[in-house]
């Protein structure tokens, strides 16, 4: 029998999924609910979008459809290594042995939608936007949703498997935290995010900002400045602070942007036209939720997969390719079990939920916010690496490398580095607690 699958969002994981559903025959039709319009159609307000590192456990799920590696390939950077730059004008560098391919996560999607609409009908695929999820009745097995662009107009609509892809905020998990079948812990990062966006560097001009690596500046007090070339002579830029004593929420002028960016990333404020300090500052700061799930199913017929799921700091780059890889497990799952949903889904928590809860570790607690730590850091990877190489039995190659260079689960690097994750966390914790 052909099963209704709704998918609520229609960021990577959602639309990857329909993919992944989609060629495995006829067994499924799918509708994706999208509260924002048609990203295709209507460009994004430059709030909302950021860079999106993908490694080799993103790639290598996007690549198991017939051109999407590819045409994700065409769109992206690949990013060899990162450069830290430091006040005094010296750098850091970082080299990878794989590359990083790096693109704006609007684009990402605007590609794997047109993936998905080239291959299928709408017997099959049926996309629509600006409807909002509202709520879910898990009895009756409907959800209520708002068509934002009809006047807010509410429609109820049923389903056999429903899928809650709506990322950190989800609205479908939000309605299974109110069944108490869920335990779930969100938590507020008190780091907050702004995007901005530079021309690159003219080839004649003496900033030295490699095209093929991630530029990182990071201030004492936590703030960090991640930049990136972008396909097309532009840069995607992200400010993450720390909201508690924030700088970057009081400026107020241009003049002030422009001063802020020049004392503290030198290389950066000789890009930032004055046009892009006021954009900078009509831009809110948003907020990054961390989410922690006891399960990732509920009943036979409900799942959550991606941030809506284990959303992550954005500081180790994986929660987009978590997401992608969670489209994998599943369909594992859906093999290994013939395609008996329940089983499937009950399954995916089993497999899935002590990485994702690993992963949120990871994320929190990886990377060091003082400065004096974040050398120890910077010297273990280092060692690490050389010890790795001469006894690769008894030395484990170092933590970032694992993270962001292999498959490795994010369970076992939890375990195999929970030494230095637990010192991290006690100096975070003080280090936010000042
Ligand atoms: C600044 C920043 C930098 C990042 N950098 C990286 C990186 O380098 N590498 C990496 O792997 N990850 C990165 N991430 C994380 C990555 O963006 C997310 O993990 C990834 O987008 C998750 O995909 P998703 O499909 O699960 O959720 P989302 O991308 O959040 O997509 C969810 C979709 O659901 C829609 N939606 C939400 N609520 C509803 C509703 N009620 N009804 C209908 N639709 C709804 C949303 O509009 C959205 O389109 C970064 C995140 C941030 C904030």
């Amino acid at each position: 029998m052909i099963k209704k699958v709704v998918i609520v969002g229609a960021g990577p994981s959602g639309l990857l999924l329909a993919q992944y559903l989609l060629r495995r025959g006829d067994n499924y039709q799918i509708h994706i609910y999208e509260r924002r319009s048609d990203p295709r159609i209507v460009s994004f307000s430059k709030s909302r979008t950021y860079p999106i590192s993908l490694n080799e456990r993103g790639m290598s799920a996007l690549r198991q459809i017939e051109g999407l590696g590819a045409s994700v390939k065409a769109i992206s950077l690949e990013m060899n290594g990162t450069v830290f730059h430091q006040q005094n004008g010296k750098t850091r560098y970082t080299p990878r042995q794989t590359p990083l391919f790096t693109l704006d996560r609007t684009n990402l999607a605007i590609a794997l939608l047109e993936s998905l609409t080239s291959k299928y009908n709408n017997k099959q695929l049926n996309i629509h936007f600006n409807c909002q999820c509202q709520q879910v009745d898990f009895t009756a097995k409907t959800l209520t949703l708002t068509n934002i662009a009809e006047e807010d107009k509410s429609l109820t609509i049923n389903y056999d498997f429903l899928v809650g892809a709506d990322g950190a905020y989800s609205a479908v998990r939000q309605s299974l935290n109110s069944t108490e079948y869920l335990d779930c812990e969100q938590k507020d990062i008190p780091t907050d995010y702004k995007s901005f966006f530079l021309p690159s560097p003219d080839e004649k001009s003496n900033i030295n900002l490699e095209r093929d690596k991630i530029h990182s500046w990071m201030l004492k007090d936590g703030t960090v400045v991640l930049l990136l070339h972008q396909l097309g002579g532009t840069m995607s830029g992200v400010i993450y602070f720390p909201r508690k004593h924030n700088q970057v929420a009081n400026l107020s002028t241009t003049e002030e942007v422009l001063k802020f960016f020049r004392e503290n990333f030198a290389e950066t404020s000789q890009l930032m036209p004055e046009s892009e300090a006021e954009a900078f500052i009509n831009r809110p700061p948003s907020t990054v939720l961390t989410v922690r799930c006891s399960r990732y199913h509920y009943g036979d017929s409900v799942l959550l997969i991606g941030d809506a799921a284990h959303a992550v700091s954005p500081s180790i780059g994986q929660g987009c390719n978590a997401a992608l890889e969670d489209v994998v497990v599943f369909d594992q799952l859906l093999d290994e079990y013939s395609d008996n949903i329940a089983e499937a889904i009950a399954q995916f928590t089993v497999r899935r939920q002590p990485d994702g809860y690993a992963l949120v570790e990871l994320g929190d607690n990886a990377f060091p916010l003082s400065q004096g730590l974040f050398i120890e850091f910077i010297l273990r990877e280092l060692s690490a690496k050389i010890l790795h190489q001469i006894f690769p039995q008894r030395f484990s190659p170092p933590l970032f490398y694992l993270i962001s260079e292999t498959t490795v689960s994010y369970l076992e690097i939890l375990n195999l580095y929970q030494g230095w994750i637990a010192k991290v966390k006690k100096s975070n914790e003080k280090f936010l607690a000042i």
